[in-house]
Formats: C-alpha cells, sequence, structure tokens
C-alpha cells in the first residue's frame, strides 16, 4: 500500500525545517511554495540565531538544539555560519543590573567589565559603557543564501518542492494547489508564515496572535580591518526578549527608557547590529502592530535605529546599501512559538516572532517526533 507523503506549505524556514526533519525520519516529503523562492520573514530577518533571547530552561534548550542542527547543516549544505557570539552591551545602570541578574541564571555567560569589554571587542562605544555579557551560543547566517542552500539541500536528499505552487485549499485528506491538483496527505504541515489567514482563519483568529512589520536595513561594507568579534546590542534590546522579562531590574530599564526614548518606545525600536562574512551589516528593527500596514518605509524611524546604534558603535562607514521591512505573526499573549491542530493530522506553526530562525529546528524535531505517537 502506498503512503501519502508529509506535505508541507510553504519554504520558509519553518517549512524547510519541517521537510528536512521529516525526510531524516524516513517520510517522503512535498513542499509547496507559493513564491518563485522564499521572499517571507525567513531571507528578511538579521540571521541571528539567539540563544540568549530565549528563556532559560526548555526554551534555551531548544534554541541550543537549534544551533547544533544549523552547524551540522551549514557543514552539509554548504551556508556559511559565523560563530561569533553575542556582546550585550549595558550603558544604563538599570540595564547592568539586569546583566547581572541574568548572569546568575545562566551558566555560560560571561559577565565584562568595560575595560574588559573595550580591550577585547574595541568596535564598542566606550562613552558610558557600565559593562557587557558575552556569550558564546549565538551565530548568524546570512537569511537569502542560506534559506536557498536549503532549499538544494532538501531536493538533494530526494524532497520534491513546487516553487510558484500556491495552495488554495485543505480538503480532508488532501490539499489543493491553485493549477487544481490535489496530493493527498499523510501529515500536513501549514508553515505560511504571516499568510496563515488563507487556510484555516477561524482557528488562527482564535490563537491570539498580530502581525508586526519591522524596518530594516544593511550597510555597505565596512573596511577590512573593522571586524566586530560578536553580534552587539544594547539597553533597549534587554527589554525586548524574553530571556530577559523576569529580572527584576527590567521593569525600571523599561521606565528609564520609556522617559529617555519616547519615539523609540513608540516605535518599538531596539538595535542589532549583525555582521556578515561579506563585511556588510544588518541593522534593524522596529515593532508595528496591526492587520495592515502602510507600504512607506518611515525615514524617521531609520533614523531612530542609526541614533540608537550610535550609543553603542561607531561604524567606520555608515552609509545604507538597502533597506527592506518584514513582517511576522506574534502571540498577544507572550508564546514564542504558537502550534495549532485546526483537524486531525493538519499541524500549523505560527508566531515565532522574532525568534522563528534560532527555534526551528528544534520545534521541526518535536512536530515529527509527535507523529510517531
Ligand atoms: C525583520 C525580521 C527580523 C528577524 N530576525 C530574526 C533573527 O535574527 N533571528 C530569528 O531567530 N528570527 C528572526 N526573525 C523571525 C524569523 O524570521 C521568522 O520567525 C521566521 O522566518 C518565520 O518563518 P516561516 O517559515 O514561518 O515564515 P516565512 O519565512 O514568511 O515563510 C512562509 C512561506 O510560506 C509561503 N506561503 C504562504 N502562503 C502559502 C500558500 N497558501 N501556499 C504556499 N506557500 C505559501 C510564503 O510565500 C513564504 O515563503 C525575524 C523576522 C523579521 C521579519
Amino acid at each position: 500500500m502506498r503512503i501519502s507523503p508529509v506535505v508541507i506549505v510553504g519554504a520558509g524556514i519553518i517549512g524547510l525545517a519541517h521537510a528536512i526533519t521529516a525526510r531524516e525520519h524516513g517520510h517522503d516529503v512535498v513542499v509547496f511554495e507559493r513564491d518563485g523562492r522564499a521572499l517571507g520573514a525567513s531571507v528578511r530577518n538579521f540571521g541571528t540565531l539567539w540563544p540568549i533571547g530565549c528563556v532559560p530552561g526548555a526554551e534555551r534548550a531548544q534554541a541550543l538544539f537549534g544551533i547544533e542542527r544549523w552547524a551540522h547543516l551549514s557543514e552539509e549544505a554548504g551556508f556559511w555560519m559565523g560563530r561569533q557570539g553575542s556582546l550585550s552591551l549595558a550603558y544604563r545602570e538599570e540595564a547592568w543590573a539586569v546583566l547581572q541578574e541574568f548572569r546568575d541564571g545562566v551558566d555560560d555567560c560571561t559577565l565584562l567589565d568595560a575595560d574588559a569589554v573595550l580591550r577585547r571587542f574595541p568596535a564598542a562605544n566606550p562613552r558610558g559603557l557600565r559593562g557587557a555579557i558575552y556569550s558564546a551560543a549565538e551565530a548568524v547566517v546570512h537569511p537569502a543564501s542560506t534559506l536557498a542552500a536549503l532549499a538544494d539541500y532538501a531536493r538533494r536528499r530526494g524532497i520534491t518542492i513546487h516553487f510558484g505552487t500556491p495552495v488554495v485549499k485543505v480538503h480532508d485528506e488532501a490539499v489543493e494547489t491553485s493549477d487544481g491538483r490535489r496530493v493527498p496527505f499523510q501529515h500536513l504541515v501549514i508553515a505560511a508564515g504571516d499568510e496563515m489567514r488563507l487556510l484555516f482563519p477561524e482557528a488562527l483568529a482564535a490563537a491570539h496572535v498580530q502581525r508586526c512589520r519591522l524596518q530594516m536595513m544593511r550597510t555597505v561594507p565596512q573596511p577590512a580591518a573593522f571586524d566586530m568579534g560578536a553580534v552587539f546590542v544594547s539597553d533597549l534590546t534587554l527589554c525586548h526578549y524574553p530571556a530577559f522579562k523576569d529580572c527584576p531590574s527590567t521593569p525600571l530599564l523599561r521606565a528609564r527608557l520609556e522617559r529617555e526614548l519616547p519615539h523609540h518606545c513608540d516605535w518599538g525600536v531596539h538595535v542589532i547590529a549583525a555582521q556578515h562574512d561579506d563585511r556588510t551589516l544588518t541593522l534593524g528593527d522596529s515593532h508595528e502592530y496591526g492587520l495592515d500596514f502602510d507600504p512607506d518605509s518611515h525615514e524617521g524611524v531609520e533614523q531612530l535605529i542609526l541614533d540608537a546604534l550610535g550609543d553603542f558603535v561607531d561604524l567606520p562607514d555608515p552609509r545604507i546599501a538597502s533597506r527592506w521591512h518584514g513582517v511576522y505573526l506574534k502571540s498577544t499573549v507572550g508564546e514564542t512559538q504558537v502550534v495549532l491542530h485546526p483537524r486531525e493530522r493538519v499541524t500549523m506553526v505560527t508566531a515565532m516572532g522574532g525568534l522563528g530562525m534560532t527555534l526551528s529546528w528544534g520545534l521541526a524535531a518535536r512536530t515529527v517526533e509527535g507523529w510517531r505517537s
């Protein structure tokens, strides 16, 4: 008897992580991607793999599992992965307190005073610096070339990928594509990014998720001598990721930032500076919530990002080579991943917020292992 394949909707990172993991577990896998290549959040992000943003415990373990999977796949699929770690810099005393509180709960991070930071990371801005946490776990990939390499690798592993083929309907045991094909499935994974409303709108509406638009940019390549040595973040970022939410000083830091940087807080600006192997820096971002967004990028928001960047790093060449925005779904109740089962054998994976690259492989493993029980 022929067994129907695992069908995946979407060839972003969540779709490809599920496809590759399912194949490793011996499933036949077919992926349908609406566009000619992945063009969603998975190719619009920083490419930072970010355990330090994850809540210590199960979520951090999932992220660290993901780092090992990324490292293995960078060898197998042939894409660049920079294991440079992260440097969370503190300029306000409340930020320094948050880092010290965070360090108490996590083993593999090093607390550095200002002198130690500047000796080891000369690109950090010394003005007002109190100290930093260096964590070796974080890494960077170049999103667009990585997603293309993963799709090629998936095909070499025997996964069928149909690009330019939207799935328009889910029947009881088959999906229907826009060209009228019906493809039966044993298991269906819907990983349609922010475009989840099409297939099970009621399930999504009940899941407490909202759309979020983020503004991003990339610099020209920096001079060869400029090597940051880590992905840099600073005070604003400590109020952004769930990892720091339980530190006693986080509300104090947030209150101070709201007083001192009200426009940054209104636009949800926090700044990550991620250096890639081509010496460019990916910079961002802002967070705008709603159902639909203006098509325009906002120059004022870009300036807010650059101003906040200037507080912790001086770029030798600050020229911006490209700008774009990305959209993701995010939980309104603080979940970092929302997994829905609108029907038997159908899994919808959504609302990975700003950690989808980091958490993708662990989530895919959990989904596929769940099919055995
Ligand atoms: C600006 C920005 C910065 C971020 N930075 C980071 C970061 O540094 N680290 C991190 O871990 N995470 C980061 N994230 C989050 C991460 O990028 C996302 O969580 C992740 O990419 C989501 O992957 P996905 O596969 O669900 O979505 P997507 O990449 O959006 O992929 C969904 C795919 O489904 C396809 N699709 C939709 N509908 C259909 C249909 N009906 N039929 C067929 N195909 C369909 C789409 O065309 C798309 O290719 C960031 C996100 C953004 C936007």
